[in-house]
């Protein structure tokens, strides 16, 4: 038998491993994102007892192939009930599918582990915009990667600008409203609303806006596609998030 861990981490997802077991997708504090054979779940109140959002405090068996864990037993020691709002599990779910698509560096797992816990505490008690929070959360995770996201001068003139009215794209930066005009090149642009524009000069501060301010389906489109740019001219991958989606639809309504 292997050595025996204990590990507290964030429940993101379930999937059915066999008739009687399930494997679970755990963000770790310490380890990051793992793989977990829970064996011989076949009682509804077993499975019951796990609730993805929610954090536990696992002791698992250490890997003897292929990288899974399994799953000695387990308690809960903090549950995050986003039954209230479907648009706050939404921003939730977001937050852990974007973890399942990072690399992040086992060393850093605690850094990542505190956001991702404090976003789940934070949520449920969110007046005003979800969308507005889940693109600060973004940020933040940004600037954990090591590309952090500002709103800087334009990529252009190099001024700061008072409205930015595009950004480059394969760069994703940001370009004012006088190069924008100036530019016999607009195909190297995708333009930004206004209220994108303002969205994004307030981001770093936008605690203090979120019961006045509130996207409309254009701003939320046209961020949600800045930040996957941003991210894709910097690690060469996509970002698509299912879950974005659902939230984007959601914050139309
Ligand atoms: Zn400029």
């Amino acid at each position: 038998m292997k050595a025996r861990v204990s590990e507290q981490g964030v429940l993101c997802k379930i999937s059915q491993y066999s008739e009687s077991s399930l494997i679970l997708h755990v963000f770790g504090r310490q380890r990051g994102m793992v793989s977990v054979l829970a064996k011989g779940i076949r009682k509804k109140q077993e499975q019951d007892l796990l609730a993805v959002l929610s954090e536990y405090e696992f002791n698992l068996y250490e890997p003897v192939a292929g990288g899974v864990y399994l799953l000695g037993d387990f308690s809960l020691s903090a549950e995050h009930d986003f039954s209230q709002s479907v648009q706050k599990w939404a921003a939730a779910q977001c937050a852990v599918e974007l973890y399942s698509k990072l690399i992040i560096p086992t060393e850093e797992a605690p850094v990542y582990y505190k956001l991702l816990q404090t976003w789940l505490e934070y949520l449920p008690g969110v007046e005003g915009s979800v969308m507005l929070v889940w693109w600060r959360f973004l940020l933040r995770v940004f600037t954990l990667l090591g590309i952090p996201f500002s709103a800087t001068p334009c990529a252009l003139c190099q001024q700061s600008p008072e409205h930015y009215a595009a950004y480059e794209k394969g760069s994703a930066r940001l370009v004012c409203s006088a190069c924008c005009e100036s530019l016999p090149d607009q195909d190297r642009l995708t333009a930004l609303s206004p209220l994108s524009a303002r969205i994004l000069q307030l981001l770093p501060g936008i605690g203090n806006y979120l019961g006045r301010l509130k996207p409309d389906s254009i701003a939320t489109q046209q961020l949600n596609q800045l930040f996957e740019d941003y991210y894709q001219a910097h690690f060469n991958r996509d970002l698509k998030l299912r879950s974005l989606q659902v939230l984007a639809q959601l914050s139309a309504c």
